[in-house]
């Protein structure tokens, strides 16, 4: 069992947290109704729609069960394949993962999702209190300081709320990772995939967008704001990568030079282009289910230009993946022309 955890954490923690639709609290399983699991007793226990899960903070599970249901609709809708069930665990850091208890008990896989963290957010609140007055003092110089203070309450309260809601808010990313394994079926990996590490044995692009497809709306906005930001910084711009690389490279998480940096530009924009051509694919395909077909070629050994000339034609796409990189160039030149608040999927 992999612990992909890091990959969402680097969304990063100021993300937007959009209030999830209201869902009806969910209720503890009872009895018989609820399965054994050593060491799990005193965690509540409720039927998710791929299996079940189990929590300590109950107060959070209906959004926590409702989000993992709604990453599973995706799943299906994107995948055309339900997903196979499984077991969350809310942990927190008093929380042991008892991985071996959860896999005794045969409900299939099983995933740690995080709890809120009010320690974790109290030791950074005053980092973040001086970060947003210095934003809003140098770029707005000639704010008054009720305003400035004004301002900076409210970026401190959206910074709170997605602090505390950032397990619920990854969670379907999280799971479209695990789902998307089960393309690749349990065999062994071909031997073109033997070094790679991250996720799948499928290439590291096309596990991301797989999460990617998974995310709740407002993340969709924040990648695309990230794009923007990119696009619009000349020196950021450069680090963009063409389409040819994107689609073979490995996972920058992975990449000694980026990985634990703080500015961590490269993840950015790795998962901002991801986004961006999962939009791409999915509006010039008029395919939902593209990624599933890639994702079948990657299966039999076909990498993305493999796939794009042998079924590019069907699609009327351009057969080379440089040309129909100029392609996706000139349509995010586009998109980004929209106001940012007008963009949606
Ligand atoms: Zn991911």
């Amino acid at each position: 069992m992999k612990f992909r955890l890091l990959s969402a954490l680097s969304i990063g923690i100021v993300a937007t947290a959009l209030a999830l639709p209201h869902q009806d609290s969910v209720t503890p399983l009872k009895g018989s109704d609820r399965p054994d699991v050593k060491g799990y007793e005193e965690f509540a226990c409720f039927r998710t729609s791929v299996g079940y899960f189990f929590s300590k903070h109950p107060e959070r599970s209906s959004r926590l069960v409702g989000e993992i249901d709604r990453g599973a609709k995706a799943f299906q809708r994107f995948f055309g394949k339900r997903p196979e069930r499984g077991v969350v665990v809310e942990v927190d850091e008093g929380t042991t993962y008892d991985a071996k208890a959860l896999e005794a008990a045969k409900l299939g896989w099983h995933f740690p999702a995080l709890a809120a963290n009010p320690t974790k957010l109290a030791e950074e609140t005053p980092r973040m209190e001086t970060h947003y007055r210095n934003f809003y003092k140098e770029r707005y110089p000639n704010l008054t300081e009720a305003r400035l203070e004004a301002a900076v309450k409210k970026a401190m309260a959206d910074f709170t709320r997605s602090s505390l809601d950032h397990g619920i808010n990854i969670i379907a990313h999280e799971l479209g990772h695990q789902w998307f394994e089960a393309f690749y079926g349990s065999g062994s990996r071909p031997p073109s995939r033997k070094a790679k590490v991250y996720g799948s044995p499928g290439e590291d692009y096309l596990d991301e967008c797989a999460a990617i497809l998974m995310e709740p709306e407002g993340d969709t906005k924040n990648r695309w704001a990230d794009l923007r930001k990119t696009m619009a910084n000349p020196e950021l711009r450069t680090r963009l990568k063409p389409l040819a690389v994107l689609v073979v490279m490995e996972h920058p998480e992975l990449d000694p030079k980026t990985a634990g940096n703080t500015t961590r530009a490269g993840d950015t924009n790795f998962y901002a282009q991801c986004r961006a051509l999962c939009d791409f694919l999915i509006e010039r395909t008029k395919n939902e289910r593209i990624f599933a077909e890639i994702a079948s070629a990657s299966v039999a050994g076909k990498g993305f230009a493999d796939w794009l000339r042998e079924k590019g034609n069907g699609y009327s796409l351009p057969l080379q993946v440089d040309s129909l990189d100029r392609e996706w160039q000139a349509w995010i030149a586009e998109k980004l022309k929209t106001p940012a608040d007008k963009l949606s999927r």
